[in-house]
């Protein structure tokens, strides 16, 4: 008789991110069920599992309660970029907050382990480079960016209480930017501003003078690192950093991305939005140490391949873009 599949919810798992990890679990001989309110995420991300035979869909916002029997969750659903999670603040430290403890609650009854992802923004502006799981940030608590600095922090505090309160198994993943394919053209953050605006001969909008640093993962080493930290020895709790240590400032992003496209796009500075962060670049030590995992993409083939989905997404292609 073979053996029942794992069940997998996956919360956002219509988002960029969730997507790529619906693909993965599937491969692997998961069961997946999707819930997503689709406030950022896309039905195109995960038309094509629709038919699968071990895909599940389901619309629902993770601040209400869900009863399902599952034996596994990656917490998700959550929106990334500043533009977005800014949209709606209170909803979105709902989402955080709210949602961490309807997964915990539903992770506690039915004993699933139970993954985050949380991220390095919950180091702020760092005094500390590159940021090491040690290091506790320095986040401004009542700016535009705590909605989802401060949830996602606040969420970190209740997946750790309920590992020592309930015994609950946790997986706690702080991840740094990541870009790929599947991002939405209109999702605000910005590598996928900087290529659909070199792709359409538009300027690249630097914020500020472009001196400030970010370090950018490629779509499928994060997926890779998730899954091992997922499948790792219960002792393994986290926080774990999963990024890419390669530094770069948004001037040479947006030359990268002028290169590799070919445009003729100019660069025009707008004002730097508040709170934005000067610095951030990953310690991965821990990730190598105990998961075996480092980023394998560097950044020129990860944009060469985020750029062809993005041509073939505004050429509407839809077949071409489905990386
Ligand atoms: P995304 O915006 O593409 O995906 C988020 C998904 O969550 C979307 O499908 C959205 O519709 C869904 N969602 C939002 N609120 C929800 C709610 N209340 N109920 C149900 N679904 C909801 O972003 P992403 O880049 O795929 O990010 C996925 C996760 O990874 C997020 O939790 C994000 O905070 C985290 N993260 C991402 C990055 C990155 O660089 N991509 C960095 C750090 C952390
Ligand atoms: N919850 C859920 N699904 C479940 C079990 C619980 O959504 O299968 C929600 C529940 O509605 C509650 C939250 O998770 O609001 C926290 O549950 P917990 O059992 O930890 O707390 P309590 O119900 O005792 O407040
Ligand atoms: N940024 C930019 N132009 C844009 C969008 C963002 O220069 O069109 C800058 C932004 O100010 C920040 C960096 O790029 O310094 C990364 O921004 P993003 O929103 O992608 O992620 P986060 O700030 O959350 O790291």
């Amino acid at each position: 008789m073979l053996a029942a599949a794992k069940r997998v919810l996956i919360t956002g798992g219509a988002g960029f991110l969730g997507s790529h990890l619906c693909d993965r679990l599937l491969a692997d001989g998961a069961d997946v069920l999707c819930v997503d309110n689709f406030f950022t995420g896309r039905k195109r991300n995960i038309e094509h599992l629709l038919d699968h035979p071990r895909f599940e869909l389901m619309r629902h916002d993770v601040t209400l309660p869900l009863f399902v029997e599952v034996d596994e969750i990656y917490n998700l659903a959550c929106p990334a970029s500043p533009v977005q999670y800014q949209v709606n603040p209170v909803q979105t430290i709902k989402t955080s907050v709210h949602g961490a403890i309807n997964m915990l609650g539903l992770a506690k009854r039915v004993r699933a382990r139970i993954f985050q992802a949380s991220t390095s923004e919950v180091y702020g502006d760092p005094e500390v480079h590159p940021q090491p799981e040690s290091y506790w940030g320095r986040v401004n608590p009542i700016g535009p960016r705590a909605c989802y600095d401060e949830g996602k922090r606040c969420a970190e505090t209740l997946f750790f209480d309920y590992h020592r309160q309930h015994a609950l198994e946790i997986k706690v993943a702080r991840i740094f930017n990541t870009y790929g394919p599947r991002m939405d053209p209109n999702d605000g953050r910005v590598v996928s501003n900087f290529i659909v605006q070199a792709l359409q001969n538009q300027p690249l909008t630097i914020f500020g003078d472009g001196t400030q640093t970010r370090s950018f993962c490629f779509a499928s080493d994060l997926i890779e690192g998730f899954v091992r930290l997922m499948n790792s020895d219960a002792g393994l709790i986290g926080p774990v950093n999963l990024g890419n240590p390669g530094e770069f400032t948004m001037l040479e992003l947006a030359e990268k991305v002028l290169a590799l496209t070919g445009s003729r796009s100019r660069i025009e500075h707008r004002p730097l939005p508040t709170d934005d962060p000067r610095q951030r670049r990953p310690d991965i030590g821990l990730a190598g140490r105990e998961l075996g995992w480092s980023p394998k993409v560097d950044l020129t083939e990860g944009l060469k391949a985020t750029i062809a989905y993005f041509d073939a997404l505004l050429a509407g292609d839809e077949q071409g873009a489905r990386a």
